[in-house]
């Protein structure tokens, strides 16, 4: 062993000694209702691919269309040549889709979330920040020279309570929040955080990455759900979920999106999209845009899915969303939950601490509309041998 690399091969050894040291499964196919996992067919529980886009004829084909159009790289940053067309045509769909003025594409949710915060906020601003909220939230105001201020998951009182004693102290204050919370599919409480932001004069800020596509009419996310259009000032959305691609966007104001274009570390710094995935993207959104079918097979599947868990006596959290959490408790018994249903052919990834606190570890189950009937009852039998036999249920 060399000793200069000591200092990384210590940390791993000690990721080795907690078991939490792991390989990458790998995925020899698409990302589908079944995945070819480690060279084995198995049912797909864990893909954020809500609505089968990930691998639909009608998106694959406007991939290869646009690659023999545009090739296949963008060649620079959008501000210098990389802005091609389609990109422009993807904002003006978005904007329409999201019933908002304005709409900026980005290379990733993560990339819209470090480059607007950051570009948006100043010195004098405070952000006020749920304390479950993304990783990708949570680095984009580490790079902020705002001050900061973590309010108690989804808790209104502690918000308001932050926002009293120390909104007369800025100039601009954001109040952040994750539209759908990832690890548990509760949704934030948009309704009250608009009255708040009105009563202290705060701007809004609702990332919803687990929202777009799922929730609100044609998987018009939180806001729609919620019928706050024109209420919440910057609309984070990511194009790698139920959108089935990859990408993001922030849906706000043009004067925003003018400011973007010029300060947005991400779209100076770093290569476009590619014209393949922008243009996938487009008839993703188009075929949402065309039909509630996809969106309603999603509901469908996960109400069948839910119901059958329950109804086995699983502890199945509070999701209003098809994130379904299968609390199992401790880490190891997590793990060991997840390798059982995996034998029996069915793939749910294990959560465990630091994801989430200790002894709250889960299986948690990603229903998409890529499932067929007999794909969720096959996984619902495994769930209930694995269960009887572990002692969950
Ligand atoms: C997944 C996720 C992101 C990142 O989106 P990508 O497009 O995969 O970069 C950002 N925010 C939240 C809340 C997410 O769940």
């Amino acid at each position: 062993m060399s000793e200069k690399w000591k200092f990384i091969e210590d940390e791993i050894q000690k990721l080795k000694d907690d078991g939490v040291y792991r390989k990458l499964p790998v995925n020899y196919g698409p990302c589908d209702n079944e995945i070819e996992l480690d060279g084995r067919k198995v049912i797909n529980l864990s893909s954020n691919n809500y609505l089968g886009f990930a691998n639909h004829p009608r998106v694959k084909k406007a991939a290869k269309e646009a690659v023999d159009k545009y090739g296949a790289g963008a060649g620079a940053v959008r501000t210098i040549v990389g802005n091609q067309d389609l990109i422009e045509r993807l904002e003006e769909l978005l904007a329409e889709f999201k019933r908002e003025e304005a709409v900026i594409c980005f290379q990733s949710g993560l990339n819209c979330n470090i480059g607007t915060i950051q570009a948006v906020t100043a010195k004098g601003d405070l952000i006020v920040s749920d304390e479950l909220n993304h990783a990708s939230i949570i680095d984009g105001v580490r790079l902020s020279q705002a001050d900061k201020a973590i309010y108690k998951h989804n808790d209104m009182a502690d918000l308001e309570r932050i926002l009293k004693k120390r909104r007369k102290d800025y100039a601009n204050v954001f109040i952040i929040t994750d539209g759908v919370f990832s690890m548990d599919g509760d949704l934030a409480d948009l309704p009250r955080i608009v009255e708040l932001a009105k009563e202290h004069d705060c701007l809004t800020y609702v990332d919803d990455a687990h929202g777009s596509g799922v929730l609100g009419e044609s998987g018009r996310g939180t806001v729609d759900h919620f019928g706050l259009h024109g209420e919440i000032d910057f609309i984070v959305g990511t194009l790698s979920k139920a959108i089935g691609i990859v990408g993001g966007y922030v849906a706000t104001k043009q004067s925003v999106k003018d400011w973007l274009l010029h300060r947005a570390r991400p779209l100076l710094f770093s290569t476009a999209l590619p014209p393949a995935a922008t243009a996938a993207t487009i008839e993703s959104v188009k075929m949402l845009m065309e039909s509630e079918e996809h969106t309603e097979k999603l509901w469908a599947n996960a109400e069948h899915f839910k119901k059958s868990l329950r109804d086995l006596g699983f502890d199945i959290g509070e999701s209003e969303t098809p994130i379904t959490p299968v609390m199992i408790g401790g880490e190891a018994k997590t793990m060991d939950f997840s390798k059982a249903l995996l034998d029996e052919g069915v793939f749910v990834s294990g959560i465990v601490f630091p994801t989430v606190p200790k002894n709250k570890g889960r299986c948690r189950v990603m229903i998409s509309a890529a499932h067929t009937r007999e794909n969720l009852d096959k996984a619902i039998a495994a769930f209930e041998r694995v269960g009887r036999k572990l002692g969950v249920i």
